[in-house]
This record gives C-alpha cells, sequence and structure tokens, in this order.
C-alpha cells in the first residue's frame, strides 16, 4: 500500500513541478489557473499523501516488531527508501519481512542464509575413564568423532552419541592406535553411517588395532591419511583443519597424534590426542597458527606433554584433562597441573566432573560443569581487550563456593 502513496506523492510533487511554471497544463478542471492554485491544489497532496505513505510504513514497521523478525540489513534498506532513493530494493526487504511474518517456517532458512543463525558448536569431551573420545556437532549438524575411548567404553561412547540423536559420523579421526583412544571404535563403525575415517599413518601389531580394521573394511571404508595441513570441508560455518603430524616418522607412537583445531567465529579448539614433546615442537616451528581458546589437554595430563613453549604459544584460556580417576599412570601428573594452574588457566576433568560439553555461539564459549581449576584469566586477554568473560569468571568463582 505505502508504495502507491509513494507513487501518488510524486505524482504530486511533478504537479507542482511542472504547474508553477505552466498551470493550465495541471489544472484541467479548474477555472482559475494561476501558480497558486496549483500550489494549494498540488501542495496540498503532495503532503496528504506523504503522510498517507509514513503511516503506511508505520503501520508495516508494526507488523514487524509483532513478529519480531527484523533483520539488520532492513534498517538500512530503510534509511535509503527515506531520502528517496531504491525503493524496489525496500519494497523487496519489505515483501520478505511480510512473508516471514506469515511463515516462520522460512525465517529460520533466511537467518541460515544470511549467517544470523542461532545454531551453536557443541564439542563434548565423552567421559570414557583412561582414554578419550570427542564428538563434536557442528552447527549445520554434522559430527565429528575423534576417538572412542577403550574397548570396554565402547557401548559408554555408542549410546552417548545415540542419546544426542545422531546416526552418522560425517568425519572419524583415529589420532593414533593406542587402545584407550580407538579400542571402542570399532562398534561405533559397526553402529553408524560413517562418512570418511582419517588415521595417521602408523600401525600398531594389537589385536585392538586389528578390530578396528576389519570393522572398517567390513563397511568398505577406505581410511585417508591424517597429517598436518588435511583440511575438513565439513561445515562452512567452521574450520576443521589437523595442524600435526607432520613427519612419517616417530619414536613414540603418542607423537603420531592427529591434532584437530577447530575455528569457530572467534573461538577455537585443539584437540591434541596424546602428542609430546617432538609433535609439540614440531608445531611451533610449523606455519599453523596454535593459539585457542580451548586446549583439550594432551596425553591425559602427562607432564611429557604440554611442554612449556607449546602451552605459552596455544595460550588457551580453558583447558580439558580426559582421564580415568586413579588411574595407574597418576595422570594427570602433579607438575603439568602446577603449570596450567601457574598459566591462568580454567581446567576441567573428566574423572571430576564426567562428560564435559563446551558450547560455542561463534562469540564466547561456556562449559556446562564447573572446573578443577578456576583460572585468575590470562593477562593476554586484557592486553588484547580480549575474550575472557569476568562475569562467567566471578560466577564460576560463586558456583565453585556452592558446589564445595
Ligand atoms: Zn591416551
Amino acid at each position: 500500500m505505502h508504495i502507491i502513496f509513494a507513487i501518488l506523492w510524486f505524482i504530486a510533487l511533478l504537479g507542482v513541478i511542472i504547474g508553477v511554471n505552466y498551470p493550465e497544463k495541471v489544472l484541467w478542471g479548474s477555472k482559475t489557473k494561476t501558480e497558486g492554485k496549483v500550489l494549494k491544489t498540488y501542495g496540498m497532496a503532495l503532503i496528504i499523501f506523504f503522510l498517507l505513505f509514513g503511516i503506511s510504513l508505520e503501520y508495516l514497521e508494526g507488523i514487524n516488531e509483532q513478529g519480531d523478525y527484523v533483520l539488520q540489513g532492513n534498517l538500512h534498506n530503510k534509511e535509503d527508501s527515506e531520502i528517496g532513493e531504491d525503493y524496489r530494493d525496500y519494497e523487496e526487504v519489505k515483501d520478505k519481512k511480510i512473508s516471514e511474518v506469515k511463515e516462520p517456517e522460512q525465517v529460520k532458512h533466511h537467518d541460515d542464509e544470511l549467517n544470523l543463525s542461532n545454531e551453536v558448536l557443541k564439542i563434548h569431551f565423552i567421559d570414557v575413564g583412561q582414554g578419550d573420545a570427542t564428538l563434536i556437532m557442528t552447527p549445520a549438524g554434522k559430527t565429528i568423532l575423534v576417538d572412542a575411548g577403550d574397548r570396554n567404553q565402547g557401548e559408554t561412547v555408542v549410546s552417548y552419541i545415540k542419546a544426542q540423536g545422531i546416526e552418522t559420523i560425517d568425519l572419524l579421526i583415529a589420532s593414533h592406535p593406542h587402545a584407550d583412544h580407538i579400542g571402542g571404535m570399532a562398534s561405533v563403525v559397526q553402529v553408524f553411517e560413517i562418512g570418511e575415517v582419517y588415521m595417521p599413518e602408523v600401525t600398531a601389531n594389537t589385536k585392538t588395532f586389528e578390530t578396528l580394521l576389519l570393522a572398517i573394511k567390513e563397511k568398505n571404508l577406505k581410511i585417508k591419511k591424517a597429517k598436518a595441513g588435511v583440511e575438513f570441508n565439513i561445515d562452512s560455518s567452521i574450520r576443521a583443519l589437523l595442524i600435526a603430524p607432520h613427519s612419517e616418522h616417530y619414536s613414540s607412537l603418542n607423537d603420531y597424534s592427529a591434532v584437530l583445531r577447530v575455528d569457530h567465529g572467534e573461538n577455537s579448539f585443539l584437540i591434541t590426542g596424546d602428542v609430546e614433546a617432538q609433535s609439540e615442537n614440531e608445531m611451533l616451528k610449523s606455519k599453523y597458527p596454535l593459539q585457542v581458546d580451548v586446549l583439550r589437554v594432551s596425553h591425559h595430563g602427562s607432564n611429557s606433554s604440554t611442554i612449556p613453549a607449546f602451552l605459552e604459544a596455544v595460550a588457551p584460556t580453558y583447558g580439558v584433562i580426559s582421564v580415568g580417576a586413579e588411574n595407574r599412570y597418576g595422570h594427570p601428573h602433579k607438575e603439568l597441573m602446577e603449570r596450567l594452574g601457574a598459566f591462568g588457566m580454567t581446567v576441567y576433568r573428566t574423572d571430576e566432573a564426567g562428560t564435559i560439553v563446551a558450547t560455542s555461539d561463534g562469540r564466547e564459549i561456556s562449559f556446562d560443569t564447573v572446573p578443577s581449576i578456576q583460572g585468575a584469566g590470562r593477562q593476554r586477554n586484557s592486553e588484547l581487550g580480549g575474550n575472557i568473560d569476568i562475569k562467567e569468571w566471578l560466577l564460576d568463582g560463586i558456583l565453585n563456593k556452592i558446589f564445595d
């Protein structure tokens, strides 16, 4: 409706402009064809249609506010139209707004297209006792699984993933062929639809490894080589990249670990398998950025991993340690915990908290549980005007007191 008033207003404007010079051309029915008569007639029309145009716009705005579906771009377009430009664009946006009000189903769709999605990235550090299993659920609903715990944890991992409503693992990564990482993976391969499988190029002469290879073979899946530089095009709203291993041969099987970096908006995560000093030193020398917000602390908190230089480069705000209670390795090692604590990190442990879920909206990261160590926050963050959330930090402190 407003566009009709806009056209009438424009006609009235033309009437004034033409009429001032040639009154007889615009005042057909009138006896007195003077400039004054022109201004009176078309001037009045000009004002009336201007007001009607404004009212009809406000009416539309009202519909929008009720529907609460105002998109950021509209404000900009509205300004354009108010200064009399680009009516067509404005019309298109307005039409979209109306259709959105009528069809809420489509709103989400538009939001997706405009990247205003409310979808989040969730990383589940599944409690598998002494071992690792990290489930990543992307904003677009894709699934990545890095490791699946020991053999006796296969059912735990399978039922946890099923409980998330997942039927397909789009990307399965076996960080390295140690039983506490791949033991439960054969069950996962048997139960779920599997997209791609990545493993570092190293074998282990164990029954566990053989069982996994057989399960993969039975599903006619191909194993692709996990190495630094492999990037996964799994979901355009995240970046998933392997930043290790770099070498073909290592003295420790742990150093073959595939290290996955995931970036989601301003947030970043590093899933490190069981890497030790040798691979960490290689990553330090590599071209790949190491700084992240959340570090899945390597090798269950072993002191031989997360060397000081690596920790300094990664400079995480949060650490997650996947470790079994009273394990025979003494993980996490006391020295390592002190190192993380001295670094000001907030540290979560699966042996204390059970499964830990980190949620990223692209700007902030939240955890569903209380930490073992509440970090004071890194100076780095304030220096960079960065992302430590003081409110969250204070709240965590209060929660700690309540739960103590
Ligand atoms: Zn391990």
